[in-house]
C-alpha cells in the first residue's frame, strides 16, 4: 500500500531568545497509510502538536522532509482539515456560516457549499442549529461544529489535535462514540484519521494503530497495531492488556521497549535511541503527590497496576506519570511492565512522619539526582553558602526550552525547599544552604 504521507527523518528545533536551539523533535520517520485511525499518543510537551503541524504543512521541519503522495510540499498546504481542542470557531458567524467558511475559502459557489454544509450538519446531529451562534452552544455541540467544518471539505486525512480534551468526561465519551460510528459506517468522505491525544484509553478505544511519542526531544518509542474489533469494551482483558502495554512503554524511560501484547501483522516496534543528556529532566510532581502515591502503594501491599492507580486516584496519565517518574527517580519505587512496586526506601517514606519524610526525601534527592548534588556541593563550597538561582538558569537553559526551563526551576525549588536542601529568598533570588531542622527566619537573619 502506498502511504499518503511520509515524514522522512524530520526534526524540529526552536530558536531560543538567548540564541540556543532546542531540539523538540529528534530525527523521526513516520508513514501514514489510507484506511485507518492512527493515534499519536504522548505526554504533554512531547511534540505531538509540532509533529501534526509538520505533517499538515503548517510548520516546516528544521531537517528532513514531508512527502504527500511521494511529492514534497514546497510550502503549499495539502488538502487537510484539522479539528482543534479549542474548537476555534468564528464567534461572529452562525453554525452554518462556520461550516461553510472553509468552502468559501476554496472558492466554491453558494448553492453547492450550502448544500454540502447542511448535509454535514445533519450528519453530526446539528440540524436545527444552523442559525445559532457558537456562544449559544455547549462544548459538545461546538465540537460537533468543529467536526462538520473539518469534514465538509472532504479532506483525505482528517487531523485532530486532542479534540476531546476540553470536554467533560461524558460528553467526550459520547463524541468519541459518534466519531467512531461515522467512521465505521463510512459516513465520512475521509481516507484516514490522524488523532493526537495524551489519553491512553482514548487511543486504545479508537485507533487501529498507535504511535507513542517520548519527550525531550520528541521521538517514537513504539508504533503498533490494535487489531481489536469495534465497539471495544474498556473492561475486556485484551483492552486492558493494550493499556498496560502503553503504560509500560511510556514509563520505561531508557530501557528497550518490549513488543506489543499480541503477535501482530505489520507491527513495527521502533525505539529511537535516547540522545545523551547531562541533566535528567525533573518530572513535574509535587512532594505531596509523590507521598500520596507511595501511601497508596504501601496500602496495596507494595505494588499496583498503573492503570488501576490512575483510576483510583482519578488522575489522567499526564498527571500520574510525572508522579511515578519522580518516585522512581528518587529510588522510592520501580516500574515493571506497567506495574509500580514500592522499594524499601519508599516503604520507609510512606510510613514516616512529616519531619522524617523530609529527611528521607533529602537523602534520596542527594543520592540519586545530580542536579541536587551539584546545588548542595556549590552551596557548601562557598563561604557565604549562597548562590543566585540564575546560576542554574544559565546551566540549564542549554538543555530546555524556555517554558520547560521555568518548570524545571520551579520543581527544583519545590523539592529543594521541601527537603531542606536549601532555602530560597525570593527578594534576592538567591538559594541559601539550609541545615535540616533550621528555622527559615533564622537563616534569613544570618
Ligand atoms: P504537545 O503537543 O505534545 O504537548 P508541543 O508540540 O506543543 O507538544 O510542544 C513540544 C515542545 O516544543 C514543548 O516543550 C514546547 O514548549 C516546545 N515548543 C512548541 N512550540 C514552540 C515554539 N513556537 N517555540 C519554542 N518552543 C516551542
Ligand atoms: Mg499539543
Amino acid at each position: 500500500m502506498e502511504p499518503i504521507i511520509e515524514a522522512i527523518n524530520v526534526e524540529k528545533f526552536f530558536q531560543q531568545p538567548e540564541g540556543n536551539r532546542i531540539q523538540v523533535i529528534a530525527p523521526t520517520s513516520l508513514s501514514i497509510y489510507p484506511g485507518a485511525i492512527v493515534a499519536l499518543l504522548g505526554p504533554s510537551g512531547s511534540g505531538k502538536s509540532t509533529m501534526l503541524r509538520m505533517l499538515t504543512g503548517l510548520a516546516t521541519p528544521s531537517a528532513g522532509e514531508v512527502l504527500w503522495h511521494g511529492k514534497q510540499l514546497d510550502g503549499e498546504i495539502p488538502h487537510v482539515a484539522i479539528v482543534f481542542q479549542s474548537f476555534a470557531l468564528f464567534p461572529w458567524l452562525t453554525v452554518l456560516d462556520n461550516v461553510e467558511a472553509p468552502l468559501v475559502a476554496r472558492g466554491m459557489g453558494a448553492v453547492e457549499r450550502h448544500k454540502r454544509a447542511l448535509r454535514m450538519l445533519d450528519t453530526v446531529g446539528l440540524d436545527g442549529f444552523e442559525t445559532a451562534y457558537p456562544k449559544e452552544l455547549s462544548g459538545g455541540m461546538k465540537q460537533r461544529v468543529g467536526f462538520a467544518r473539518a469534514m465538509v471539505v472532504e479532506p483525505e486525512v482528517l487531523f485532530m489535535d486532542e479534540p476531546f480534551s476540553a470536554l467533560d468526561v461524558l460528553t467526550a465519551e459520547t463524541l468519541r462514540g459518534e466519531l467512531l460510528e461515522l467512521w465505521l459506517n463510512r459516513k465520512m468522505p475521509i481516507s484516514t484519521i490522524f488523532i493526537v491525544t495524551h489519553n491512553i484509553e482514548e487511543a486504545v478505544l479508537l485507533a487501529d494503530r498507535v504511535v507513542v511519542l517520548g519527550r525531550n526531544p520528541g521521538r517514537i518509542r513504539a508504533d503498533f497495531q490494535i487489531p481489536l474489533a469495534h465497539p471495544r469494551e474498556r473492561k475486556a482483558p485484551e483492552f486492558v492488556e493494550f493499556v498496560d502495554y502503553i503504560y509500560t512503554v511510556m514509563t520505561q524511560l531508557d530501557a528497550e521497549v518490549a513488543p506489543p501484547p499480541q503477535p501482530l501483522e505489520q507491527a513495527t516496534v521502533a525505539a529511537a535511541p535516547r540522545p545523551e543528556r547531562k541533566y535528567t529532566m525533573l518530572p513535574h510532581a509535587r512532594p505531596g503527590g509523590i507521598a500520596g502515591l507511595l501511601e497508596l502503594l504501601a496500602d496495596r501491599g507494595g505494588r499496583d497496576d498503573l492503570y488501576h492507580l490512575a483510576e483510583q486516584l482519578r488522575l489522567e496519565v499526564d498527571d500520574l506519570l510525572p508522579i511515578t517518574e519522580a518516585a522512581v527517580l528518587l529510588g522510592f519505587a520501580t516500574l515493571d511492565k506497567g506495574d509500580a512496586h514500592i522499594t524499601a526506601d519508599g516503604m520507609k517514606y510512606a510510613e514516616a512522619g512529616i519531619l522524617q519524610r523530609k529527611e528521607l526525601f533529602r537523602d534520596a534527592a542527594l543520592a540519586h539526582i545530580a542536579l541536587f548534588q551539584q546545588v548542595d556541593q556549590t552551596l557548601r563550597a562557598k563561604t557565604n553558602h549562597t548562590i543566585p538561582l540564575e546560576f542554574f538558569r544559565d546551566v540549564l537553559d542549554e538543555y530546555f526550552s524556555e517554558e520547560e526551563l521555568e518548570r524545571q526551576l520551579e520543581t527544583v525549588l519545590d523539592w529543594g525547599r521541601y527537603a531542606e536542601i536549601f532555602d530560597y529568598d525570593s527578594h534576592t533570588g538567591r538559594m541559601v544552604l539550609s541545615e535540616p531542622g533550621t528555622d527559615h527566619a533564622e537563616v534569613a537573619a544570618q
